[in-house]
């Protein structure tokens, strides 16, 4: 949508079109409240990420309405993956999930997700519009678009704009803190061998544990694969992330050997992953911050795409009730933060627990494996995980 009038006021501004922000504008679809949705990038846009699409975004957006569901499961550009292989010290052990999980290139997933909020509902949508200056005012937050002199005004901003959340950054005191921060690395490949659509493979290395090279399968026989570490640990071990990429790869036998006439497809990138095993702020005076803004990132598998949606889901029922109490001060607003925290904090300290113990201890890796031959065990650490 062109930008035209100077000044414009919405009840509902979301900075962000990624997951969470296409989720809080699909749940905010009948809530008859004027609400906009601005994102920097220009659509259909690449997103670093592994491309798996857990099982809790497919479960967010059918509780949002059961017919976008549907509309994924008709969407082709994906793989149903079914199991998880983890691979340490040439032994290997094959989880099958009982749900459902997804891959999609995040150029596909992001694009089908704001597609669905542009046919399904009445959001004004404005990419390749930098929202950068977040001013709090009397009646809510105004926000300055970068290279124009056109300004927002909203009763509520739902700042769902990543992992370096300018929202975040401006509106609360919230810092980069590298105990609960992961760097990481993705490229993608074609051709690799003996790739299974249905399964995701994980692979330890004793020195890098709990950290492990993932190599997720995607449509048309292309592979996302990727390694990630905690942003401390690369820090103190100065660790360069490219370079452990590519010998992690020649030097682990299964890999080399699958990758022999595989073919990169574009560049190896980078990018942060703000992990969910801190408190943070998360809503305040006319905001509420949601995804990798709020810090949601499942602290063993790196998944943030369901908690994103999750998040995105219960903000905008937050912004319903703000309307409907006439109220939008910190104090009411705490109650998205009830209702989010209650759904995943008891399972990101659980996750945050696992980590921690994985990294002091990597010889109860050793365990799992062993523990792995005896069905009864296996399932039980299935359910852990
Ligand atoms: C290497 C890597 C691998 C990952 N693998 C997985 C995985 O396999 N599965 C999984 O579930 N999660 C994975 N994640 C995490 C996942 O990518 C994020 O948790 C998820 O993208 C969060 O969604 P979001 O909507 O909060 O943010 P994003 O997806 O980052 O979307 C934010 C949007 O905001 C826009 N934006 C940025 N700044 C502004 C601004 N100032 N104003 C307006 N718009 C702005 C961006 O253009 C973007 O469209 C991975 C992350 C990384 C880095």
């Amino acid at each position: 949508m062109p930008l035209h009038d100077k000044s414009k006021q919405y009840d509902v501004v979301i900075a962000g079109a990624g997951p969470a922000g296409c989720a809080c504008a699909l749940a905010l679809k009948d809530a008859g409240l004027k609400v906009a949705l601005l994102d920097k990038a220009t659509f259909p846009r690449d997103k670093v990420c592994g491309d798996a699409i857990p099982g809790r975004a497919i479960k967010t957006l059918s509780a949002i309405d059961q017919n976008y569901e549907a509309a994924f499961k008709h969407f082709t550009e994906k793989c149903e993956t079914k199991r998880t292989s983890l691979y340490y010290k040439e032994r290997s052990i094959t989880f099958d999930w009982v749900g459902s999980a997804y891959t999609c290139t995040r150029m596909d997933f992001d694009n089908f997700l704001l597609t669905l909020v542009k046919d399904h509902t009445a959001t004004d949508i404005f990419t390749s519009t930098l929202p950068h200056l977040f001013t709090a005012t009397n009646g809510g937050i105004s926000i300055a678009i970068k290279n124009n002199d056109i300004d927002f005004h909203a009763k509520i901003l739902i700042g769902a704009d990543g992992a370096q959340s300018a929202v975040a950054k401006q509106l609360t005191s919230k810092t980069l803190d590298r105990a609960h921060h992961v760097g990481s690395v993705r490229a993608y490949f074609s051709g690799v061998a003996n790739l299974e659509n249905s399964t995701t493979e994980i692979y330890f290395e004793k020195k890098f544990l709990p950290s492990y090279l993932w190599v997720f399968p995607l449509p048309g026989n292309m592979a996302n694969v990727g390694f990630g570490m905690l942003s401390a640990e690369i820090a103190r071990r100065k660790v360069d992330l490219k370079k452990v990429f590519y010998d992690f790869i020649e030097q682990t036998p299964r890999l080399k050997e699958r990758f022999r006439n595989a073919v990169q497809v574009g560049d190896l990138q980078g990018f942060g992953l703000p992990l969910g095993s801190r408190i943070t702020t998360i809503s305040g005076d006319n905001f509420m911050l949601s995804g990798d803004a709020a810090s949601l990132i499942d602290p063993i598998s790196g998944d943030g795409i369901g908690n994103a949606m999750l998040s995105g889901k219960l903000a905008a029922e937050q912004a319903v009730k703000c309307f409907q109490a006439g109220n939008f001060t910190k104090g009411f607003m705490h109650g998205y933060d009830d209702a989010l925290l209650g759904k995943l904090a008891n399972e990101l300290k659980m996750r945050y627990k696992t980590q921690r113990i994985l990294s002091s201890m990597p010889i109860l890796l050793d365990g799992v494996f062993l523990a792995c031959r005896s069905k009864a065990l296996k399932r039980f650490i299935q359910k852990g995980l």
